[in-house]
């Protein structure tokens, strides 16, 4: 189905990291069955210093950072280099896709990058661990070293806008592509799902790569469960092959 496919494109979410180490948020293992997400909207984070530094806390002990990618990563990056991916919108926050290969301009983070860190005063961007360096010295909320303003991951918040250039550049993608590969998503946050939904709906097929069932299982034209990181190769290999 897929053979004479040249403008794939890739849509990943959390599960896509789950073999690097990162939870996801709806798995059973998510973060989700441990931490209430009406605590870190983005009003919250803004008003209140104690969500600052209990994200701040979550953040230094998550192991995003540090994650390495892994075999479903790499494969898209064989897509890639073989010329048959229009791009890869990813609703992850982890850089995986760069880390293994991809280049920045075939990644589109729908929902930021953890790795940066922003002023929303002045906007001055920074790393991430030289925020959290602070933080391990004692500065439970660290304030932007410019302008006193507070400091945020550069990730987008519940309740928080999502990225006006990044929006556009999916949807350019999502009509520009002759099949989308839907990998370790749940397909239910949207705006973010609304892109697959646009690449089926100007008739192309769906391929679905997830270890559970997905919001759009009704709308894919074949469903593989297992594991991205088994599937992901396997799939891709054959593809080139
Ligand atoms: P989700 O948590 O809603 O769904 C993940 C899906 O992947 C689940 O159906 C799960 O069963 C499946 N899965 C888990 N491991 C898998 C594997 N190895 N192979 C195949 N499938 C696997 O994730 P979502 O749809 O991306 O939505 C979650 C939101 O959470 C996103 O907005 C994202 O920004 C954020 N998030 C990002 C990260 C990250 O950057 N790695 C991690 C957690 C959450």
């Amino acid at each position: 189905m897929l053979a004479d496919c040249r403008r794939i494109l890739a849509f990943t979410g959390a599960g896509i990291s789950t073999e690097s180490g990162i939870p996801d948020f709806r798995g059973p293992d998510g973060v989700w069955t441990r931490v209430d997400p009406e605590e870190f909207t983005y009003s919250r984070y803004l008003e209140n210093p104690e969500t600052r530094r209990a994200s701040w806390r979550m953040r230094g002990d998550s192991r995003i950072l540090d994650a390495e990618p892994n075999r479903a990563h790499l494969a898209l990056v064989d897509l890639w280099n073989a010329d048959r991916m229009v791009a890869c919108i990813t609703q992850n926050i982890d850089g995986l896709h760069q880390r293994a290969g991809l280049p920045q301009d075939a990644v589109i983070e729908l929902h930021g990058n953890a790795h940066h860190t922003v002023c929303v005063g002045c906007g001055e961007r920074q790393d991430t661990v030289a925020v959290l360096a602070r933080v391990s010295a004692g500065e439970a909320d660290p304030a932007c070293h410019d302008c006193g303003g507070i400091l945020k991951a550069a990730v987008v918040f519940f309740g928080e806008a999502m990225p006006r250039r990044d929006l556009m550049r999916a949807a350019m993608a999502a009509s520009e592509a002759d099949a989308v590969l839907a990998v370790g998503s749940t397909l239910s946050v949207f705006p973010a799902a609304s892109f697959p939904i646009e690449v089926v709906e100007a008739g192309n097929p769906m391929v679905i790569v997830n270890r559970g069932p997905t919001e759009l299982d009704d709308l894919a034209t074949v469903i593989v469960t297992g594991a991205a990181g088994a599937v992901l190769p396997d799939l891709i290999g054959k593809l080139l092959g």
